[in-house]
C-alpha cells in the first residue's frame, strides 16, 4: 500500500486546531461554565475531534448485539510466525506456491475459491492467485474481509518477510475463520479474501499495484456479486505492537463510523483513529466501484513508519494483543452489520 498524502491534510489541521485552542482560551476567560464544556471536547482524542464525522446514512445499532466475539490472539499470532517461516513469498516463488498451500491447509472442508489468473507487470508475466473462503449467512448480502498474502517483489533478494505486511492480516484472517466455520450465521455471508499481488512489482502507480483485488473487483461488478456486497474490511498491517489504526480518509465514512463504534463497545477505542491519513490499498478498486469500504491499518510501524518495506518487519515487533483488538473489533463491525437496517 501507499500514503496518499494530499498535502493540505497537514499543513491545515495544526492552524485550525491553535485557533481552536486560542478561541478556546478566550471562551474561558469570559464563560467560565461554557468553557469547562469545551475543554472536554478539547481534552478529548485528536479522533473524536477530527476523524468522526457525522454518520451518514448509519443509524446507531442499540439493539443487543449478544456477547463480544471471541478471538484466539495466541493462535492467530502462531500463523504469523508460520507464514513469516516459510520465508520472502513474492509472486511467481517458490515460497509464494507454499503460503497457497498453507492457507488451502487451514480451510480444509470449508467453501474455498481459488481466482487465479496471469497478470502482466513491468517485470513480466506473473502468475496470480486470490483465495476465497466462503461462510454462508441466512442474510442476503455479503461482507468482504480482506488481506493481501504476498511480500514485496522487489525486496525478494532480502531478508524481507512482511510479518505485519501481509502476514498479521493473514493470519488474522485464518483465525477469523477459526470463528466463522461450522456456525449458522444468522446474518449476512462473510467472505474471507487472501488476496495476491497487492505490492508494486517496480514503483507504486494505478496499474503496478493491488493487481490480485483488481481483477476480483472487475470479475465481480460483471457478475453482480459487487451488488449483493454490503461491507468491503480491509486488513493490513494490523499487528504492530504499537497499535494505531488510522482513520482512513479514502474509506467510506458511515463503516469507518461503525469500526469506531465497534471499537469502542470493546474498549478498544484509544488504539483508533489517533491520526487521520488517505491511503492508495486494496480497497481502492472496491470503493471505485461503490462498495463501503474501510482499511484497517496502522501506518506508523515503528517510529516514522520506519520499519515499514524493510528487513526489520519481523514477529519480534508484533503483539498478539494487536491481532486480538482488530480480530475482535472486526468480528464487532461484522455483527453490527449483521443488524444494520
Ligand atoms: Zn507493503
Amino acid at each position: 500500500m501507499k500514503e496518499a498524502r494530499c498535502g493540505q491534510q497537514h499543513g491545515d489541521s495544526w492552524p485550525r486546531r491553535i485557533i481552536a485552542l486560542a478561541m478556546l482560551g478566550a471562551l474561558s476567560v469570559i464563560f467560565l461554565a461554557c468553557a469547562r464544556e469545551k475543554n472536554t471536547s478539547a481534552a478529548a482524542p485528536e479522533a473524536t475531534a477530527s476523524a468522526a464525522p457525522p454518520a451518514s446514512g448509519y443509524s446507531a445499532v442499540s439493539a443487543d448485539l449478544g456477547p463480544p466475539p471471541s478471538f484466539n490472539a495466541t493462535r492467530a499470532m502462531q500463523y504469523v510466525k508460520e507464514i513469516v517461516a516459510f520465508g520472502p513469498r513474492p509472486v511467481g516463488s517458490e515460497n509464494h506456491k507454499k503460503v497457497e498451500d498453507y492457507i488451502h491447509a487451514h480451510l480444509k472442508g470449508d467453501l474455498v475459491d481459488d481466482d487465479y489468473f496471469i497478470t502482466d507487470t513491468p517485470e513480466g508475466k506473473f502468475p496470480v492467485r486470490n483465495i476465497i473462503a466462503k461462510y454462508p449467512g441466512s442474510r442476503d448480502g455479503i461482507v468482504m474481509i480482506a488481506s493481501h498474502y504476498d511480500t514485496v517483489y522487489s525486496l525478494r533478494n532480502t531478508t524481507f518477510v512482511g510479518a505485519n505486511d501481509g502476514a498479521s492480516s493473514s493470519a488474522l484472517l485464518l483465525e477469523i475463520a477459526n470463528q466463522l466455520r461450522g456456525k449458522k450465521r444468522d446474518g449476512y455471508s462473510v467472505w474471507l479474501i487472501w488476496d495476491d499481488a497487492e505490492e508494486a512489482m517496480k514503483q507504486w502507480s494505478a496499474t503496478d499495484s493491488l493487481y490480485g483485488v483488481r481483477h476480483l473487483a472487475e470479475k465481480w461488478q460483471d457478475d453482480g456479486t459487487l451488488k449483493k456486497t454490503k461491507a468491503f474490511l480491509l486488513e493490513d498491517m494490523i499487528g504492530d505492537a504499537d497499535l494505531n489504526i488510522e482513520h482512513e480518509q479514502n474509506s467510506t465514512p458511515w463503516l469507518e463510523d461503525m469500526i469506531y463504534q465497534a471499537a469502542t463497545r470493546l474498549g478498544y477505542q484509544s488504539h483508533f483513529f489517533a491520526r487521520t491519513i488517505p491511503m492508495e490499498d486494496d480497497h481502492i478498486p472496491f470503493l471505485q466501484r461503490g462498495v463501503p469500504s474501510v482499511d484497517l491499518i496502522d501506518y506508523e510501524y515503528g517510529y516514522n513508519n520506519v520499519f515499514w518495506h524493510t528487513p526489520q518487519d519481523t514477529v519480534d515487533k508484533l503483539s498478539p494483543k494487536s491481532l486480538e483488538i482488530v480480530g475482535m473489533v472486526t468480528l464487532e463491525t461484522v455483527q453490527m452489520l449483521d443488524k444494520k437496517k
